[in-house]
């Protein structure tokens, strides 16, 4: 896996029901051009794209990773993309930050390989710690993988998946429990949510002073469910990555207790940001009408985790995809998806 050149999206709001709340173009390039410094535009190969004041969003191929401000010099890293994105991201927070930057802490939204796939390079290099909620600790201490993710709950994603990790990572003492009383360390004004169904650990993080959401995988503001979602990017609130959401019982409370925050702004870990007036009931909306996929292995029965990881599984139910289908699925996504990043980045 490796990464290639990020880019920033800029349309127009359009209003189709919940599919309207992208922030004008106007305002996010000024936002990218007040973020930046003259020394800075040597790493304009290296955009981020801020979604709320102090908010930068970096995206690392498929997957949103983000920078928030603490101070004029200090900052935090929330979630940290797929594994030998290290520099990646290191040369986004240069490039807001300075030469010699590096965060007070990261915090991950959940272990998943697209969120906390360089998180162990980036604390090592930083020398700094990584927080997670309790329940997700055992995912990233060795102790557990993840349940086994679902290939047959459908979707184009659900394809693709086949040739992505479920593992748990060992962080060693690098990593650490967030504390149960919702603060976030080395982020005043932040709470951690806890959002579980995607995993058991999942945490959205929470500014009540804007009313700003980053939602991890507890949603998508993109339909990764279809080649045409996957390229056009519209902006709109879906379930989360079906093939590793493991309990769709509480995926929908977790949405269901999101929507009632009544955000302005939602930037999740996969899709483009949202914002705007009609955000709050736009989300409380989709809230309602979400419904767990027809069918697949975590439908009707989740699997069940506590503090030690995976305690059980509902059995695999038949998969009917043969190999090559599913090969030849998983090369058509990552062609449709790099030729629609190419096609953007030329813009
Ligand atoms: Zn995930
Ligand atoms: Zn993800």
């Amino acid at each position: 896996m490796y990464c290639v050149r990020g880019f920033t999206r800029a349309r127009a709001g359009i209003d189709f029901g919940y599919r309207f709340f992208i922030l004008p173009k106007t305002e996010l390039e000024r936002s990218r051009v007040l973020s930046e410094t003259p020394s800075d535009t040597r790493h304009r190969a290296f955009p981020s794209m801020e979604v709320a004041p102090g908010v930068a969003r970096v995206e690392v191929v498929f997957v949103n990773a983000y920078l928030i401000d603490v101070s004029a010099k200090s900052w935090v890293l929330v979630d940290t993309g797929l594994p030998n994105c290290a520099r990646w991201i290191r040369r986004s927070a240069q490039r807001r930050y300075g030469r010699n930057t590096r965060p007070e802490a990261i915090i991950l939204t959940h272990g998943h390989f697209d969120h906390a796939g360089s998180a162990l390079a980036l604390a090592r290099g930083w020398d700094v710690p990584i927080y997670v909620h309790p329940l997700e600790m055992p995912y990233l201490c060795g102790r557990s993988d993840y349940p086994p993710k679902d290939p047959t709950v459908g979707g184009v994603l659900a394809q693709m998946a086949r040739a992505f990790p479920d593992h748990g990572y060992d962080f060693g003492d690098r990593v650490r429990a967030l504390l149960m009383d919702d603060t976030v360390p080395a982020l005043p004004g932040w709470r951690a949510v806890h959002t579980p169904g995607h995993t058991a650990g999942h945490v959205s993080l929470w500014r009540e002073a804007d009313r700003t959401l980053l939602a991890g995988d507890a949603l998508a503001t993109v339909n990764q469910d279809s080649p045409l979602g996957m390229v056009v990017q519209k902006a709109e609130f879906r379930r989360p990555p079906a093939p590793f959401t493991t309990d769709w019982g509480a995926a929908q409370s977790s949405v269901e207790h999101l929507g009632e925050l009544r955000p302005t702004t939602v930037s999740a870990g996969h899709g483009p940001p949202v914002s705007g007036p009609h955000v709050a009931p736009a989300l409380t909306d989709f809230a309602r009408r979400l419904r767990p996929p027809r069918h697949g292995r975590y439908v009707a029965q989740p699997a069940i985790a506590d503090e030690r990881g995976v305690v059980s599984v509902p059995p695999p139910p038949p998969d009917h995809v043969k190999t090559a289908a599913a090969v030849t699925a998983i090369a058509a996504a990552v062609a449709t998806v790099t030729l629609a990043r190419r096609r953007d980045g030329s813009r």
